[in-house]
C-alpha cells in the first residue's frame, strides 16, 4: 500500500481535518490542529507531504521517527501537532487495513466504558449551577470549570472571595451529586495558586487543573505539598520528552497531554505508560473535534491509569459546529450516564461526512483565544 495525497480541511468552530489517501482506496483521517493556529500547523503537515507520497502508511513507527527527528529541530506545539494528525490518519488507515479498531492493535481494551466529563461556566466563569442542574438532569454528574477569570499576580481579598463564594455555592447546592474539577488554566500566578488551593480545599474539586503556567513546573511539587487537592496539567506538552522531567519533579496526579498536540496516539501511549509508571492518571486534554477525541479513546481504552476523558459537546469555543457535526455514526459516540463506550468500527471508528467537510471548509474558520488585559491595562493571562 503505498499514500497517494494530503488533503487538509480548516472547519468551523477552530478544527482541521487530515486526509490521508492511499492506493487502496482506504482514506484514514486525522485532526492536525492547534487551537488559533490551524494555517501553521497545516503548513507544516504540507511540508511532510513530499515526503508521505509513496510511503507504505502501515510504516507508522518508522514514519513517526523519520518525523519527528528527520528534520533536526523537533517537538514544539507546531510540529507535534502536525505529527499528531498525520500519525492518528495513519492508525486509521492500518486498522480499516486490517478490518479491527485501533486499541485491538494496541493489545486491546483494559475497561468496558470510559468516564468523560462536560464543560461548564464558560470561559469568564458564571451561573454554573444552572447549567449543571440541567446537565445533571440529562446523565452528566462530573464537570469542568474554570476555576476564575483574570487573576491578577497580587489580587485582592475581596478577588479570592469571590472566586471561593462560586466554587462554595456549587458544593453547597449539589452535594456529592456532583464532581468537578477546576481549570485554572495558567492565569493564576504561583502566590495567589498557593492561596487559592488552601481556600478550595474544602469543597473538594476532583482536581485543579494548570494551577500554575507549564514554564512554572517547577511548583507543581510545591503546591502538591501544600494541598489535598489533586493537581492536573500536561495540555501544554508535547513528547514523552517533555513529559519525562516534569512527571521526575514530581506534583502531578494527573497528567493530560492532548492527543492532537503530542505526536498523536503513538506519543499518546508511551506518555500514558511513563505517567502510569509514576502513578498518575491520566485526562487526555479535547476540546477538539471528533478525530481527536477517538484518538484519545483508543489511548485511555488501553491505559490503565486512564482516569477520565474530556470531550467538547456544547463546549463554549464550538460556534459554528460542534462535537459530532461532521459524523455520520453519532450514534456510536452515546454518551450514557458520562460514560462512552469503545467505538468498534475499523480503524478510528469515526465515520467522516466527508461531503460536509469539503463544504465547511470553504468557510474556514478566524478563531482566536481572547487577549484579556487587566483594569490597568497590563496583559493578563487568558
Ligand atoms: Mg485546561
Amino acid at each position: 500500500m503505498k499514500i497517494t495525497a494530503l488533503r487538509l480541511y480548516h472547519v468551523a468552530p477552530r478544527w482541521q481535518f487530515l486526509a490521508i489517501d492511499t492506493d487502496e482506496g482506504i482514506t484514514g483521517w486525522g485532526e492536525p490542529v492547534l487551537e488559533g493556529r490551524a494555517e501553521t500547523v497545516g503548513a507544516a503537515v504540507k511540508e511532510c507531504e513530499s515526503y508521505l507520497i509513496g510511503k507504505n502508511p502501515m510504516n507508522i513507527n518508522a514514519i513517526w521517527q523519520t518525523l519527528y527527528a528527520g528534520g533536526f529541530y523537533r517537538g514544539g506545539p507546531i510540529l507535534m501537532s502536525a505529527l499528531a494528525g498525520i500519525d492518528q490518519a495513519l492508525w486509521d488507515i492500518k486498522g480499516k487495513y486490517l478490518s479491527q479498531p485501533v486499541f485491538e492493535l494496541l493489545g486491546g481494551k483494559v475497561r468496558d466504558k470510559m468516564k468523560t466529563y462536560t464543560w461548564v461556566g464558560g470561559d469568564d466563569p458564571q451561573d454554573e449551577v444552572k447549567q449543571m442542574e440541567a446537565l445533571l438532569q440529562s446523565g452528566w454528574d462530573t464537570f469542568k470549570l474554570n476555576g476564575c477569570g483574570r487573576l491578577k499576580m497580587l489580587d485582592s481579598n475581596r478577588a479570592i472571595n469571590q472566586v471561593v463564594a462560586r466554587i462554595e455555592k456549587i458544593r453547597s447546592h449539589f452535594g456529592d451529586r456532583v464532581d468537578f474539577g477546576l481549570d485554572f488554566h495558567g492565569r493564576v500566578s504561583a502566590p495567589m495558586a498557593k492561596v487559592l488551593l488552601k481556600e478550595l480545599e474544602p469543597y473538594r474539586p476532583l482536581f485543579v487543573e494548570e494551577p500554575v503556567l507549564p514554564e512554572f513546573a517547577e511548583y507543581y511539587s510545591k503546591l502538591a505539598d501544600s494541598t489535598s487537592i489533586p493537581l492536573a496539567a500536561g495540555e501544554r506538552t508535547f513528547s514523552r520528552f517533555d513529559v519525562k522531567s516534569i512527571l521526575q519533579a514530581g506534583g502531578l496526579s494527573i497528567l493530560q497531554p492532548d492527543i492532537s498536540h503530542a505526536g498523536g496516539i503513538s506519543e499518546g501511549v508511551k506518555i500514558a505508560s511513563l505517567a502510569d509508571c509514576h502513578n498518575v492518571g491520566l485526562a487526555p486534554h479535547c476540546p477538539l473535534g471528533p478525530i481527536a477525541l477517538s484518538a484519545c479513546l483508543t489511548v485511555d481504552f488501553i491505559s490503565p491509569n486512564a482516569v477520565l476523558q474530556e470531550q467538547s459537546m456544547g463546549i463554549h469555543y464550538n460556534k459554528g459546529a460542534d462535537l459530532f457535526d461532521y459524523v455520520v455514526n453519532k450514534e456510536d459516540f452515546a454518551i450514557t450516564d458520562g460514560y462512552i463506550r469503545p467505538l468498534t468500527k475499523p480503524g478510528l471508528g469515526v465515520v467522516i461526512d466527508e461531503a460536509r467537510v469539503i463544504d465547511a471548509a470553504r468557510r474556514p474558520p478566524h478563531w482566536h483565544n481572547p487577549v484579556w488585559h487587566h483594569e490597568d491595562g497590563g496583559f493578563a493571562e487568558w
